[in-house]
């Protein structure tokens, strides 16, 4: 982890360790060709593992493709629990399970875990730094500590961050069971290779329903989708996050709506949300000045909200004093109220959906590309929804906070009685119409059903290797003064041979 970050800081490239791994790729092709711009045949490269988006950019800028990412999801409880067992084995001490758990071992998993996650998020609580005293690893407080200079532990966007590259891939993978991990990775291999035979799972289908379904939204932030879907996979309802119209729905773009003028959230002269939480901010500011309780520094600030003025409309200095208070309540809930937004979130905008085809969603499961916020949770509760699939997680909601009672996702088998959420398995909605869009089943002239050739497998897609091989040169260029990018396009168009690189140290992957 330590080694990652140092990468990633000294090149200041959240692909950093990604890149080290593609001279690594470089290095083997002049091993088994002798040089390095011939592809090697037959060749997989597996990259075990990406732990930062950056990683997952960079590979998919040079590979294109060529490259497939696999997301492999452990339950969290499950995912302490085995590290805690390989952490001590590792010093030679064999513990049983229930031992296992109050012991040092676990908790240093559960740190790690939380490391692993999202070290920005992690690293800005005074808790971190705590345990890390508390529990005595002392040898990871002092390697963090010469790491992570002051500034890096508010602005750490070179840390690992599992939590933001996991929703990225193509494919999820559930190794919850090892055997029934490796099903779904061979069944991944067999549509990679064209096998005409195997089509979508109900939740493969409905979740690629939920993404098409976000590509209409207009919203600022991001654009989620949701579909809620019955057991056979009858699709019920779609919903994106959009702001809604009078007469029943969200804006189409005019003049094709259905009722009135386009009025979403880049047609205001201002962000309205944003106006609403800096009111909130400065109201709190306003009454600690007033009871004395702030520097009187604040009193501007605070005689600005009580003359009514807004934030905007003041002068240089009261701006200044708010935008340190913003800085200082950075990442807090105050600063990151979800009521105040304009738009109807995709969850609800489904559930909507539905109850205007008059159709029940009791029982019914809910696909969603993004975890639920706590609002749309308690809608979901309310209709009677059964289950609940996400890709990406969202940090700020507080679902299983205010839910226990009703959201559970940690149970699987057999379930319990409340809502599940879990993460969505499968092929993810990027490879969908790739890999499901059928090759030819049938002898057009014979009219026979076309067998799957397992000895002669086709890739799907064309991968250009010659334009891959370049653009791996462009980029591996930065890792070092002996390979430049005038070197390397040098070599393309005279020599065509280029010497494997040195290898400098750094992490591995
Ligand atoms: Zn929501
Ligand atoms: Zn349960």
């Amino acid at each position: 982890m330590n080694v990652g970050n140092a990468s990633r800081h000294r090149l200041e490239n959240g692909g950093a360790v990604a890149l080290q791994a593609m001279r690594e790729i470089w290095n083997y092709r002049y091993e088994v060709n002798k040089s390095s711009f011939k592809p090697a045949e037959k060749t997989v490269y597996i990259l075990d593992s990406l732990k930062h988006e950056g990683e997952i950019e960079i590979l998919r800028r040079v590979y294109g493709k060529a490259v497939i990412i696999l997301s492999l999801f452990t339950p969290e409880g499950k995912r302490i629990e085995n590290l805690a067992k390989r952490i001590s084995q590792a010093q030679g001490v064999f513990l049983e399970d229930s031992k296992l758990r109050d012991s040092i071992y676990y908790k240093q998993a559960k740190l790690l875990s939380a490391r692993d996650e999202n070290e920005k998020v992690f690293r800005r609580t005074k808790r971190f730094w705590n345990q890390v005293l508390e529990w005595g690893i002392e040898e990871d407080y002092d390697t963090i500590k010469k790491l992570t200079d002051v500034k890096h532990v508010f602005s750490d966007k070179y840390g690992q961050n599992v939590r933001d590259a996991f929703p990225l891939a193509d494919v999820f993978i559930d190794s919850t069971d090892l055997t029934n991990a490796d099903s779904q990775i061979s069944r991944m291999v067999n549509l990679l290779f064209g096998h005409q035979f195997i089509t979508p799972t109900v939740s493969e289908h409905c979740m690629a329903i939920a993404d098409t379904t976000r590509y209409r939204s207009l919203q600022p932030g991001r654009q989620v989708g949701a579909a809620i879907a019955r057991a056979n996979g009858h699709v019920i309802a779609t919903g994106t996050n959009e702001v809604p119209q009078a007469g029943g729905g969200q804006y189409w773009p005019s003049p094709n709506s259905s009722f009135s003028e386009d009025h979403r959230d880049h047609k205001l002269a201002e962000d309205l949300s944003r106006k609403q939480i800096d009111g909130a901010i400065i109201e709190v500011v306003a009454r600690l000045s007033d009871a004395n309780l702030l520097s009187s520094d604040f009193k501007p600030l605070a005689d600005a909200y009580h003359g009514g003025s807004h934030i905007k409309e003041t002068s240089e200095e009261i701006m200044g004093l708010f935008k340190t208070i913003v800085d200082a309540l950075e990442g807090t809930r105050i600063s990151s109220l979800i009521e105040f937004f304009r738009s109807t979130h995709a969850e609800m905008a489904a559930l909507i959906a539905s109850g205007e085809s008059g159709l029940s969603c009791v029982g019914t499961t809910l696909y969603c590309t993004t975890f639920p916020c706590h609002e749309c949770t308690r809608h979901i509760i309310h209709a009677g929804i059964k289950e609940v699939y996400y890709i990406e997680p969202y940090a700020k909601s507080l679902a299983l906070q205010l839910h226990p009672d009703s959201v559970c996702m940690e149970c699987f088998h057999p379930p319990c009685q409340k809502v599940h959420f879990r993460p969505f398995t499968g092929i993810g909605p990027r490879m969908y119409a790739k890999l499901f869009r059928a090759a030819r089943r049938k002898d057009d002239h014979s009219g026979e059903i076309v067998r799957w050739r397992t000895g002669r497998p086709h890739l799907v897609g064309q991968v250009d290797s010659e334009s891959i091989i370049r653009s791996e040169a462009r980029e591996i260029s930065v890792l070092g003064d002996l390979f430049t990018e005038q070197a390397t396009l040098e070599s393309f168009e005279g020599l065509k041979e280029a010497k494997p690189l040195p290898a400098n140290g750094g992490g591995r992957t």
